[in-house]
């Protein structure tokens, strides 16, 4: 059984790194038919908060990623990894290090001195006289002293790391008593059965760290697979400036979470030359054997891209849905498959999306000052007032073929071309020369709301006429 996990740090937000080693959790965890699970590394308690807790979780709600059973608090472990700390006191295989603040900086000057590299040099490890008196020791892992810690990484293939370049007995338990970041997660991993670790390879140099407390404590080491980094298009770390960090600004931009997640899956992964996926594919082909072992670049037109192609074909009904969040209900509007239709080709997000919308069912509150000077001339007023008798003389037009009846004949009798029309009642309809089909938005506006929108266009004083 594959067992994959995904474990923010509620520091603030649901990074899109992070949402991208999610991703691949998930995915790896549904193509093997196992166990995604979801753990909120919450121990330190100076800079994590409740409240960024809820809004990764809430943040991860929305991409439509689900974790199975309970989220998993560190901070409602403490005894746990207490006892663990226990454990290996009792065994002889971690100790209490009563070394002093001075003691500490007096071994870092003279390591700095002998231009090595600072690392804690051993002095309590078979200490066993009487304790100095006033210092609440540490509890440090007797680690190896020499010799390599290697593993096979799913990405990076394999990885050596020489005790003497890395590590040394490092703390696990703080002389408060609180454990330490690697000592907690390998506990939880290990007990929440974990085999695959997917993670960002901003944490490789912990593996070796994790190595010796799994070994200390007897636990099967999981399969590691260390993500490179998302970039930018300079190469450099990915931020605030490049684009969103913060998922949540995704969807309130107007991206759809299931292309966020199509761009985020491409982000270092690929399968032949297929862009779009929907999430039974991904799950279908991902495997994390196949991650790019380079760092990717984060490209915004592609998202764009991305995210017009889902808006192209979900489903009307979705997308009515998705309109709510930018205040646009409509719902019970009688034509909205008619209106959806005939905006989503050029929407590229629901933001854009939701604006058409509101240009077409709502009256136009102002009018495009360019739009208008460039159109509203002539013979424009002229025409459009015929056209509204016209209109009325008629009656009751429904669909967009009949409204292009009208007007095709309506143009032939008085000898003018569709464009001498068409720009004029574009305004009247949605305030801009900009829209979908007129005919199209003159069915979708509704006969009597064609009429009252060309009178009030007619009515309009236009900024020159002030
Ligand atoms: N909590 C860590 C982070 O947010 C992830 C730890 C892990 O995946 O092992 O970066």
């Amino acid at each position: 059984m594959v067992i994959t996990r995904f474990a923010p740090s509620p520091t603030g937000y649901l990074h899109i790194g992070g949402l991208r080693t999610a991703l691949y959790s998930y995915l790896w965890a549904k193509k093997n038919g196992g166990k995604f699970l979801l753990r909120i590394e919450d121990t330190d308690l100076k800079r994590n908060s409740k409240e960024a807790a809820v809004a990764i979780e809430n943040a991860f709600a929305w991409t439509g990623l689900s974790h199975d059973g309970e989220i998993i608090y560190q901070s409602t472990r403490f005894d746990l990894y207490k006892s663990y700390v226990k454990k290996l006191l009792d065994e002889g295989k971690a100790y209490k290090c009563y070394m002093s603040r001075d003691e500490l900086d007096e071994l870092r000057a003279s390591q700095s001195a002998q231009k090595i590299r600072p690392h804690y040099d051993g002095r309590y490890r078979d200490f066993k006289g009487e304790p100095p008196s006033g210092v609440e020791p540490v509890i440090r892992i007797k680690a190896p002293l020499d010799g390599e810690i290697s593993f096979v990484d799913g990405v990076k293939g394999e990885v050596h790391f020489k005790v003497k370049d890395m590590l040394d007995d490092f703390i696990i338990a703080r002389s408060d008593g609180t454990p330490t970041y690697n000592f907690v997660v390998t506990i939880d991993d290990a007990l929440m059965g974990i085999t695959d670790v997917i993670r960002g390879d901003d944490h490789l140099s912990n593996t070796p760290k994790q190595i010796v407390i799994y070994e200390a404590l007897g636990f099967d080491i999981p399969k590691f697979y260390h993500v490179p980094m998302i970039l930018n298009n300079q190469g450099k770390k990915l931020s605030k400036r490049d684009g969103a960090l913060d998922v949540m600004e995704y969807k309130n931009e107007g991206y759809l979470p299931e292309a966020l997640l199509n761009f985020l899956v491409r982000l270092g992964w690929s399968h032949k030359d297929q862009e779009i996926f929907s999430l039974d594919e991904m799950i279908e082909f991902f495997n994390p054997n196949d991650i790019n072992k380079s760092a990717s670049a984060y490209n915004e037109e592609k998202l764009v891209w991305i995210n017009a192609q889902y808006i192209k074909k979900l489903p009307v009904d979705r997308l009515v849905e998705e309109l709510k969040f930018f205040g646009v209900h409509v719902e019970n509007f009688s034509k909205k498959e008619q209106l959806i239709d005939s905006l989503r080709e050029r929407a590229k997000t629901v933001k854009e999306l939701a604006q058409m919308v509101k240009n077409i069912t709502q009256e136009p509150k102002s009018y495009d000052e360019k739009a208008y000077k460039k159109f509203i001339k002539g013979d424009a007023l002229k025409n459009l007032e015929a056209f509204r008798q016209a209109l009325e003389l008629h009656g009751k037009c429904e669909s967009a073929s009949e409204f292009e009846v009208l007007a095709k004949k309506f143009l032939e009798e008085r000898g003018l071309k569709l464009k001498d029309l068409a720009q004029p009642i574009r305004i009247a309809m949605v305030g801009s020369a900009v829209s979908p089909s007129v005919f199209e938005v003159l069915s979708i506006v509704g006969y009597n709301n064609v009429i009252a929108r060309i009178e009030k266009l007619l009515n309009y004083k236009g900024k020159d006429d002030e």
